[in-house]
């Protein structure tokens, strides 16, 4: 057994490699075809109207919050415990990020502190699933409509995950999904966004191409030249042969969703009896895509001692997330105290992200957790 584990790993299979080759002996590097077929292939996954891919879950969390328009220094209510692309959207697009605290169990933002962050300036809330659990989303909506504001759902780590038997992709104005390797399905660098609203799937496919304002192949068809820019648009297009990547990955989402099922079911059984640990558990009618399993060790426990002891062990442990209001960016800007912030702060600092991708082995599971058992045994004088 290869004692390497890193914590998250793509799996690339024949298939996947045979479909991004005959786009490369294609014609259409990026522009193409396959962009169409991937994102209409998400929507049908999703159940939803549309779907737009562009270079990162960070460019997607960009022209979400840029489709929305909302007025330079507005606030946007979001999570801290999360990658910091969830708020830097907020900052790029000249709005005020503004964190509530979370909830223990699901490490997710707590909606009675999203209400008392709100005020005459808030125009929207991001919203993460964090590691793949939804949000407590009835909620989250009801606190929208009474206040008038937009949703936008950060599911980098949800694609596949439901709530209330409906897939995550279909609650939210607008979602987004990141295709990084360490995510449920990749095209090495990628995400997308999805939506139901036609307006603001116009805006994304336009705010993705520079602002141009008419489609290459309309325009070819057309045999016309002209265009015009009337929002400031990026460079944000996916290519053609990370679609067709896309594609063949979205036939296995819902394999590789089982395999990491599985594999957190077995953490938790191995893991039970461990008194110094405490496992995440699925809380309301939601299904669990686990695109990461993190556990929280108890007070005793020093996490940073743990964290270097499996470290040692080649164990790729990771730590999700530092909080984003610690990083000096935000702290020079904003002035956050983590003070307000007690759950995350908490979290935080007992919270360690074991290893989970699907190809990841019941061996590999059996061997972490006894290495977790016997920690206390190592450290006994410090219990
Ligand atoms: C991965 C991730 C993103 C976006 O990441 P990219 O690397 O830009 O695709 C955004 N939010 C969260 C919570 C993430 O985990």
């Amino acid at each position: 057994m290869n004692p390497n584990i890193p914590y998250g790993k793509q799996f690339i299979d024949e298939k996947d490699i045979e479909a991004v080759v005959s786009v490369l002996k294609g014609d259409w590097l990026t522009t193409g075809p396959k962009v169409d077929e991937f994102e209409n292939a998400i929507a049908k996954y999703i159940g939803c109207q549309h779907a737009t891919v562009v270079n990162s879950g960070t460019s997607a969390l960009d022209i979400a919050v840029q489709t929305l328009k909302i007025k330079k220094g507005l606030e946007i209510v979001t999570t801290p415990f999360s990658f910091a692309a969830t708020s830097n959207s907020i900052v790029y697009n000249n709005l005020v990020p503004i964190f509530a605290d979370i909830k223990k169990n699901t490490r997710n933002i707590d909606p009675e502190d999203i209400k008392r962050k709100i005020t005459n300036k808030t125009a929207a809330i991001i919203y993460v699933d964090y590691a793949g659990h939804p949000c407590d989303i009835d909620m989250i909506k009801e606190i929208a409509y009474e206040n008038d504001l937009y949703l936008i759902e950060d599911a980098s780590h949800a694609i596949g995950s439901e709530y209330k038997s409906r897939k995550i992709g279909n609650h939210a104005d607008m979602t987004i999904f990141s295709f990084h390797p360490v995510k449920n399905m990749t095209t090495g660098e990628g995400g997308a966004v999805v939506t139901d609203n036609n307006e603001f799937d116009k805006s994304l496919k336009i705010l993705r191409n520079q602002g141009i304002d008419t489609d290459l192949h309309e325009r070819q068809s057309k045999k016309d030249y002209m265009y015009d820019i009337k929002e400031l648009g990026r460079n944000y297009r996916i290519t053609d042969f990370q679609c067709a990547l896309g594609i063949s990955q979205l036939k296995k989402l819902n394999s590789f969703i089982t395999k990491r099922n599985e594999l957190a079911n077995l953490y938790k059984k191995l893991l039970e009896n461990v008194d110094f640990v405490e496992t995440p558990s699925n809380w309301g009618n939601v299904k669990n895509s686990w695109h990461i399993y993190t556990i929280l060790l108890k007070k005793q426990i020093d996490r940073d001692d743990f964290f270097r002891y499996m470290k040692n062990n080649n164990i790729g442990v990771n730590v999700h997330y530092i909080p984003i209001y610690r990083f000096s960016y935000y702290k020079n800007h904003y002035n956050f105290d983590p003070l307000n912030y007690p759950v995350t702060e908490s979290v935080f600092n007992k919270i360690i992200t074991l290893p989970l991708y699907p190809c990841l082995k019941t061996e590999q599971v059996e061997y972490i957790c006894d290495k977790i058992r016997n920690y206390t045994l190592i450290k006994g004088e410090k219990k």
